[in-house]
C-alpha cells in the first residue's frame, strides 16, 4: 500500500462517513450518499472492503456493498416485499409458503448489506434479533405442524447471533421431533471468515439434525483462502455447504465469472445450488438482467463446466407464488411431448438438434 492510499481501519465500515474516510467513495457524494444510508443499511466489513479495488470504477465487490444514488430511484413493479415474504407469515419470523419447510427468521441484521438486497426493507441494524416471547412463538408454530420436515434459518443472517444464542435456538429445534433437517443460509463466512469460529460452528450444529450451510456469494474474488478456511471448518464438522448466488449486472453477468465462481465452491467443497434471478427489490433496478440473458449464461455454463458445477436458475415469481427453475430448456418449445409416436427435438448446449425416438408400442407377445 502506498503512502497516498488511506487506511483501512479493521473495523465494518458502516456509513458514507467512514467509507470516504477509508477512501472507498469520494466526499463530495457525501451528502447524497447520506440520503441512501438513512433509508437502506450500509456495512462493509474489512474482509470485504480488502477486497475492492478503489482505481476500478466496475469494481464488482464495490458495486454490490457501496451505496449509490442510483438506489433512490424506484422503478415500476419494484416492491418492499418482493417475493412475498408477508403474505405467507403466519406469525412473527416465521415465512411458511410451502408444506414441508419454513423459514425462521432469527434476526434481521447481518455482517454486510447488500445494495440488492431482496429483504432491504427489513434487514438493518436496530430491533435485530427476534424478541424470546416471538421465538417462543415461533418454534410453537412450527411444533404443532407435523408436516415442517425442514427449517431454514435466514434473517438477515442467522450467523450474526452469538454461539451461545444460536446453540440455544438449535437445541429447540432438535428438540421437534418432525424437523428433520435444519438449513442455514449465510453471507458470515465470506463478509467475515474470522467469526466463524470452533464454538460457532458447533452451535451450528447442534439440532443433531442434518444440518445444511447455503452460502451467498456472488463473484470468484469472495472466495478468498480464508473464506475457504472458515467453510472448512463448516464442512468438516460435518455440516455439508452449498452455494447460491444472486445474478447481477455489472458483478457476475458473464460467463468466465460464473464459471470462476461455480468452480470456485465446487473447490471449496460447496455445490452451487441455485442462481437466483434478480428480485425486484427497491432501487435495485441497476441490478437487473432479463431471462434471456440468464438462460444464456446458463447454456454456456452447461457446456464449459462439470456437472458438479452447474447450479439452479431460479426466478422466485413475485407476489409470493414461489420459486420455478426458469431454463434454459433443451427441448424444442412446439414439441407434443404427449404423443408417444412423435419424435423429439433435443438441442445440445452449443445450439445443434438432435432426434430422440418415441417410446415403442408394447408389444403383448412379448411380454411372459
Ligand atoms: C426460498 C424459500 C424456501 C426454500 O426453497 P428451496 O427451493 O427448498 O430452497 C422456502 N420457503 C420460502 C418462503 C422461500 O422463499
Ligand atoms: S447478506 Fe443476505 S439478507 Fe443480508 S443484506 Fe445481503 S442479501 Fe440481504
Amino acid at each position: 500500500m502506498d503512502a497516498l492510499t488511506p487506511a483501512r481501519p479493521n473495523r465494518t465500515l458502516r456509513g458514507p462517513a467512514e467509507l470516504a474516510d477509508a477512501g472507498l467513495v469520494p466526499c463530495e457524494r457525501l451528502p447524497a450518499l447520506a440520503s441512501v444510508a438513512a433509508r437502506y443499511a450500509v456495512a462493509v466489513p474489512p474482509a470485504m472492503a480488502a477486497l475492492i479495488d478503489p482505481t476500478d470504477p466496475r469494481d464488482p465487490i464495490a458495486r454490490q456493498l457501496l451505496p449509490t444514488e442510483a438506489e433512490l430511484v424506484h422503478a415500476p413493479g419494484e416492491s418492499a416485499d418482493p417475493i412475498g415474504d408477508n403474505v405467507h407469515s403466519p406469525v412473527p419470523g416465521v415465512v411458511h409458503r410451502y408444506p414441508d419447510r419454513a423459514l425462521l427468521k432469527v434476526t434481521h441484521a447481518c455482517a454486510v448489506y447488500c445494495r440488492f438486497c431482496f429483504r432491504r426493507e427489513s434487514v438493518g441494524p436496530g430491533a435485530e434479533a427476534l424478541s424470546a416471547e416471538a421465538l417462543d412463538t415461533a418454534l410453537a408454530y412450527i411444533g404443532a405442524r407435523p408436516e415442517i420436515w425442514e427449517v431454514i434459518l435466514t434473517g438477515g443472517d442467522p450467523l450474526v447471533l452469538s454461539a451461545r444464542r444460536l446453540r440455544e435456538t438449535m437445541v429447540r429445534l432438535g428438540a421437534i421431533p418432525h424437523v428433520k433437517v435444519v438449513r442455514i443460509h449465510t453471507r458470515l463466512p465470506v463478509a467475515d471468515p474470522s467469526r466463524v469460529t470452533r464454538p460457532l460452528v458447533a452451535a451450528m450444529g447442534a439440532s443433531g439434525k442434518a444440518t445444511y450451510v447455503a452460502l451467498h456469494a456472488n463473484h470468484p474474488r469472495e472466495l478468498t483462502p480464508a473464506v475457504g478456511d472458515a467453510c472448512a471448518r463448516i464442512i468438516d464438522a460435518g455440516l455439508p455447504m452449498l452455494g447460491q448466488t444472486v445474478l447481477l449486472a455489472g458483478v457476475n453477468d458473464d460467463a468466465a465469472t460464473l464459471a470462476a465462481l461455480m468452480r470456485g465452491f465446487v473447490e471449496a467443497r460447496i455445490k452451487p445450488y441455485y442462481l437466483h434471478h434478480p428480485d425486484l427489490a427497491p432501487g435495485a433496478g441497476q441490478f437487473r438482467v432479463s431471462l434471456a440473458k440468464g438462460q444464456a449464461l446458463m447454456r454456456a455454463l452447461r457446456g464449459r463446466l462439470s456437472g458438479l458445477c452447474q447450479p439452479t436458475y431460479v426466478l422466485d415469481i413475485p407476489g409470493g407464488h414461489g420459486k420455478v427453475p426458469v431454463g434454459p430448456s433443451y427441448l424444442a418449445p412446439e414439441q407434443p411431448l404427449g404423443d408417444l409416436d412423435a419424435c423429439v427435438q433435443v438441442e445440445d448446449p452449443w445450439g445443434q438438434a438432435h432426434a430422440y425416438p418415441p417410446v415403442p408400442p408394447l408389444n403383448p407377445s412379448a411380454a411372459k
